[in-house]
C-alpha cells in the first residue's frame, strides 16, 4: 500500500474529484483509504425510542486507493511514489524533488 495514513490525498474520481485532505484510516486488504471529510455518505440512524427523531449522520466513505493521489509533502504536487532502499527498509519517494516521505 502506498498510502499511508495522515498522507494529504487527491481525489480523482467521484464527486470530491480534485479535492485534497488527509487520511485517517487505510484498509490494505481492500485497498482502500478514508479521506477525512470527503467522500461524503448520508447514513439514516434508526430511533431506538417513541418520539426521538431519526437522524442523518455524514460519514466519510472509503474510496479505492487507485482513485487518490498522494500529494508530496515537500514540493505540493500530486506524485506517483516511488521506492528508495535505505539501510535495510524501503522508503517512499517523491519522483520530483526526490525528497524522503516516510
Ligand atoms: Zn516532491
Amino acid at each position: 500500500m502506498k498510502i499511508k495514513v495522515n498522507d494529504q490525498v487527491k481525489i480523482l474520481k467521484g464527486k470530491d474529484r480534485n479535492k485534497t485532505g488527509k487520511v485517517t484510516q487505510v484498509f490494505s486488504a481492500e485497498n482502500r483509504v478514508v479521506v477525512e471529510g470527503l467522500n461524503l455518505m448520508k447514513k439514516h440512524l434508526r430511533t431506538r425510542k417513541q418520539n426521538e427523531k431519526g437522524q442523518i449522520i455524514e460519514l466519510a466513505a472509503p474510496l479505492r486507493a487507485e482513485n487518490v493521489m498522494l500529494v508530496c509533502p515537500k514540493c505540493g504536487k500530486t506524485i506517483r511514489v516511488g521506492y528508495k532502499e535505505e539501510t535495510g527498509s524501503k522508503k517512499r519517494v517523491c519522483r520530483l524533488c526526490k525528497e524522503i516521505i516516510d
